[in-house]
């Protein structure tokens, strides 16, 4: 009996005492190797039980063709398959995601592996990024059932009512204007969050959105901001300036992709067949109307037909990509790769907009409240996460959120900064941490980061939410397998409000 409490006191000890640091960068190794190992069996049991079909004179044709089933593919897959008349084809370059991606505190380590993510670089930036290499930032994009949504840092954010109501302006599509599409944002959610009020959020839908299981710091976060005067309001409302906790699409402690939430029961439906590992080359044309696809799965080019739609989910980078092997983009672009022209569009790829950010800090904390990986990381937090889903490992390195807006454009009902709390201390493994999490030079910013090692501390991102500059998206081969050159092209607009913005903000 004595023995028996004895053990079990000794070995809830053993549960708390910390990993060494170097835990995790070996948990970034083990990671990695998972990842290949479990990738490389789903791939091969794919060309054995799910072989490409016989070669046949008529392609087979569908009523519609979704190309990518990332964050908006799997939704409208779900939703156009909902109607059992119609007959549904999802193209998708990926996989189902992996477990690892359903784990929130192991987004970092999930990010940058060949087969689950597209992990293009940018060209290198004139204006930024100098702690990248070459200046070359890196641009994570999810490439599996459920896309981006399987990668991303689950932060719950709508755009504000005035991006979508500037979008019906621009296309003089009223169905686009924040009044309309607020009813489809309620019936996609199952609203667990921070500011339940129903004349915002929906319940019973198919994506769980959450408050965060582990949140240091945010009563500070949110404490300060009450002092300096801004309102502590649901950012998912009406979005003025506004500071408050991080609402997020998990589920009991897990990621809750769109792969999870809108397609894997779906994927049961007769009418949707999902096509993975089918890479779309290009969009076939019948004048300027789209009548089909290619794609190119296990090495073999096959060809099917829509009768209705093709609708393009492949992503920022992808869609743009197919639409110039198609033929469809600015004539110079196509001319220059021998690829017959189509439809001149000089705007496809152009026009590419990203919220660049900032990571300002450490800010140097006297108390010992952080997330202190060194001090938290231990046997027992493993084995709280894989027992009832708490702990660190529910941790998405944010956990506070506000909007406002720098002195020009002074909108407070638009604002142009959105910040993020990142209550991390400065643990032994931070500069390579943070350099993995941003594809960053760790060289460069260990003599930085080092200098504080110990001390416990916050950052704060600052994201430039509404940026002047514009970029591109341009192939450079009609070959598939080849990455467009892609240029967020930072900083680059001439009055430089952005940069000024960034200053402020
Ligand atoms: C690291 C990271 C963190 C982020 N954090 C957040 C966050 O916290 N909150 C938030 O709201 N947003 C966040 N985002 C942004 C958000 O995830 C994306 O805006 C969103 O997922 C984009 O959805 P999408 O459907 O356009 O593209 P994706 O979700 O990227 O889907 C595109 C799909 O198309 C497939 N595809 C591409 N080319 C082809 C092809 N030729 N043939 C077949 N399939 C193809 C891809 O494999 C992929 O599955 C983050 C993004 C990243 C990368």
């Amino acid at each position: 009996m004595a023995s028996n409490l004895l053990f079990r006191i000794l070995s809830r000890e053993l549960l708390n005492i910390p990993l060494p640091s170097l835990f995790i960068p070996v948990g970034y190794a083990t990671i990695a190797i998972v990842t290949t190992l479990v990738c490389t069996a789903k791939f091969t049991a794919d060309v054995v039980f799910r072989p490409n079909p016989p070669t046949i004179t008529q392609p087979e044709t569908y009523d519609f063709i979704i190309v990518g089933g990332g964050s908006a593919g799997a939704v409208v897959a779900n939703r156009l398959s909902e109607n059992a008349r119609w007959k549904v084809l999802l193209l998708e370059a990926g996989d189902t995601p992996l477990i690892l991606n359903s784990i929130p505190g192991l987004l970092s380590g999930n990010m940058y592996h060949k087969d689950t993510d597209w992990n293009y670089f940018s060209v290198p930036q004139k204006n930024c990024s100098y702690t990248s290499l070459n200046q070359k930032i890196g641009l994570s994009r999810g490439k599996s059932l459920g896309g981006s949504s399987n990668l991303n840092f689950m932060i719950y954010q709508r755009g504000n009512p005035k991006d979508y109501d500037n979008w019906a302006n621009i296309t003089g599509d009223k169905s686009w204007n924040y009044k309309n599409l607020l009813k489809y944002f309620k019936i996609s959610e199952d609203y667990h969050g921070n500011f339940p009020d129903r004349q915002y959020h929906g319940s019973g839908g198919p994506l769980t959105i959450s408050k965060l299981r582990n949140e240091p710091l945010v009563k500070q976060w949110v404490a300060a901001a009450e002092e300096l005067g801004f309102n502590i309001t649901d950012p998912n409302a009406e979005q003025t300036s506004t500071f408050s906790p991080i609402d997020t699409t998990t589920k009991n402690g897990q990621r809750d992709s769109t792969y999870n939430a809108f397609l894997r029961n779906a994927m049961n439906r007769k009418n949707l067949n999902v096509v993975r590992y089918a890479v779309v080359d290009k969009i076939l044309m019948s004048g300027k109307n789209a009548t089909g696809v290619v794609y190119i799965r296990h090495g073999k080019k096959i060809e099917v037909q829509a009768s209705k739609e093709i609708i393009l989910c492949a992503g920022v980078f992808g869609s743009p990509s197919i639409l110039q092997r198609s033929g469809i983009g600015p004539r110079h672009l196509l001319e220059s790769l021998k690829i017959p022209v189509v439809h001149d569009l000089p705007g496809v790829g152009e026009g590419l907009q990203d919220h660049v950010m900032t990571v300002a800090g450490p800010i140097l904390l006297n108390d010992s409240v952080s997330f202190m990986f060194d001090d938290i990381i231990s046997p027992g937090t493993l084995l709280k996460y894989a027992r009832k889903r708490l702990g660190p490992l529910t941790f998405i390195v944010v956990s506070g959120v506000g909007f406002f807006s720098t002195s020009e454009p002074k909108n407070p009902d638009w604002p142009n900064i959105c910040v993020f709390l990142s209550p991390m201390g400065m643990h032994a493994s931070f500069a390579q941490d943070i350099a993995r999490l941003f594809a960053l030079e760790r060289k460069l910013l260990e003599p930085y980061y080092n200098h504080f090692k110990g001390h416990h501390a916050t950052q704060v991102f600052i994201n430039l939410g509404r940026p002047e500059s514009r970029g591109s998206v341009k192939i450079k081969s009609s070959d598939p397998d080849v990455p467009p050159d892609i240029d967020p092209n930072y900083y680059s607009d001439a009055g430089g409000k952005d940069i000024r913005a960034m200053i402020e903000g």
